[in-house]
């Protein structure tokens, strides 16, 4: 059994106006040959775990091309072409494999393509014909479309949010792949496409509604009723002509995984007025924070400018609010402002200037605020996770600074990374237990490190193109009867659609 194994990787936030170019691709990773097959034998990730169900299996791998990304905005159309013309060149060059099994994000946009994950899947089954099979291995937050399921054999999704099960992922997608090519098994996967988006911080798979749901699917694989489920929450900045949420089912008759498939559908659909945060308006939060006698921080989540969610970082909302407040707070604030950067290092620690902060990545969506700062220090802007996530990991904000406007600590930086982790602060001299009040500028990931050091934890209702306010954002593509723009009521879930072979095989 000869297995071609490759990867592309990036969760495009359309909102996000700096296009995500081959550079962002060369700082992600991009691996070929045996060099991608050593980088990712063992690691805890999609492509770790195919390389591992495949070599249990006694199967051979060949290396085909990855390419990932940070988060960002669209993906130059040209990234996606060179992705296609090398796998293309080595599919030609490996005209005897038995299956092709990707991995990806599943939530890309280019600037010229709303469904990159359908269109680099109808590719490969143009390249490969009928008698290879095509898995792929996404993220929960994939914009799974009617393109994607009928040009691959099988697709499956993590199961978790925050995202533990990468790893498992992959080595599911591959495992029922290898089970249809050496035991020639007639598996069939239905697929259901919901017009919904809910924002990404109004659920989890931790506990609540939609943990249920899993759990719901999850049985129904303990049961032996299917063999594989994904239910999918679109990425929910995403504005594309083609998707939405949905629901993939697989298993060993076409009427199971119709009926499964529709089953958790509805489930998902009926709840979708129960997946949204409660978002505070900020100037409560900043009078909670001026009261705050308990001597632990309040910590005011800027979800809508996660640079994880591929918001732009560059926000100044929140620091005019603070410095307009009535009475002064001590704040730990967090900015992406490479300009600002370079400025502190012109003036020098200790020295005070006038700066103009925000605003230097995305000017359409935030105007700049001007402040008297005094310099306090400059690093090169290396440091260490604390964890309990990535611990130990090394991480780069790139060049960075602290400047002090008033009561206000700001932490400037070029590309803010590992923003759940208070480490991003304490390594830069300020230590977020000390502050009445700690910006981050995360969606969920925060949790597991914060929630032991803060008073009280608020989600914002902010402007920013990862905003959990989705009615802020200007939509343009998004189908007509979408949720939640649209009034839906009388919508019920439509019967599934088939993989391609799931048509053929009776
Ligand atoms: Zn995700």
């Amino acid at each position: 059994m000869k297995i071609l194994i490759c990867g592309f990787h990036q969760e495009t936030n359309s909102f996000n106006p700096i296009i995500t170019d081959m550079e962002n691709f060369r700082q992600g990773g991009i691996f070929e040959g045996q060099e991608l097959i050593s980088r990712f034998t063992g690691k805890q990730n999609q492509l770790g775990g195919i390389i591992d169900a495949v070599l249990e299996a006694k199967g051979k791998i060949i290396p085909g091309y990855s390419m990932t990304s940070q988060s960002g905005g669209m993906v130059n159309n040209e990234v996606m072409v060179h992705f296609l013309t090398k796998m293309l060149q080595i599919i030609r060059e490996n005209k005897t494999i038995d299956g092709l099994f990707c991995a990806f994000h599943g939530a890309t946009q280019t600037t010229q393509n709303d469904d990159a994950f359908g269109t680099i899947l109808e590719a490969f089954r143009n390249a490969v014909g009928k008698n290879v099979v095509i898995t792929a291995s996404c993220d929960l937050h994939a914009n799974v479309t009617e393109k994607a399921v009928r040009n691959a054999d099988f697709i499956c999704g993590y199961q978790s949010y925050p995202h533990i099960d990468c790893y498992e992922t992959g080595f599911r997608s591959a495992s029922i792949g290898i089970r249809r090519i050496l035991n020639k098994e007639n598996l069939y996967m239905a697929h259901t496409l919901i017009p919904m988006i809910v924002p990404a911080n109004g659920y989890t798979s931790i506990s609540g509604l939609f943990h249920d749901l899993l759990q719901k699917g999850k049985n129904l694989v303990k049961e032996g009723k299917i063999c594989d489920f994904t239910i999918f929450q679109m990425q929910p900045w995403l504005d594309v002509s083609v998707g939405g949420s949905s629901v993939l089912v697989i298993a060993d008759s076409k009427n199971a995984a119709k009926k499964h498939a529709c089953e958790l559908a509805a489930a998902l659909w009926e709840q979708r007025d129960n997946f949204w945060p409660d978002l505070w308006d900020v100037n409560d939060i900043l009078a909670l924070a001026a009261n705050n006698k308990t001597g632990k921080p309040v910590i005011l989540v800027d979800s809508a400018d996660s640079t994880n969610a591929g918001a732009t970082g560059d926000s100044p909302v929140i620091l005019k609010d603070i410095l307009e407040y009535q009475e002064p707070i001590k704040t730990a604030f967090l900015l992406d402002d490479d300009k600002a950067v370079q400025q502190a290092e012109r003036i020098g620690v200790g020295n005070k200037g006038t700066f103009y902060l925000g605003g230097t990545k995305a000017p359409d969506l935030f105007n700049p605020v001007e402040v008297q700062a005094v310099v306090r220090s400059i690093h090169d802007g290396e440091f260490l996770q604390e964890g309990p996530a990535g611990r130990g990991i090394n991480r780069s904000v790139g060049k960075a600074a602290v400047l002090s406007v008033g009561s206000v600590d700001v932490l400037i930086c070029k590309n803010a990374v590992g923003n759940g982790d208070p480490q991003l602060y304490r390594h830069f001299g300020i230590e977020p237990v000390f502050y009445q009040l700690v910006i981050v500028k995360a969606n969920t990931s925060f949790l597991a490190a914060y929630q032991h050091i803060a008073s009280k934890i608020c989600w914002a209702d902010t402007p920013g193109a990862a905003s959990a306010n989705l009615k802020r954002l200007n939509y343009q593509r998004l189908p007509n009867g979408f949720y939640p723009f649209n009034d839906l009521k009388s919508y019920r879930v439509s019967e599934p659609i088939l993989s391609w072979n799931s048509e053929e095989k009776e």
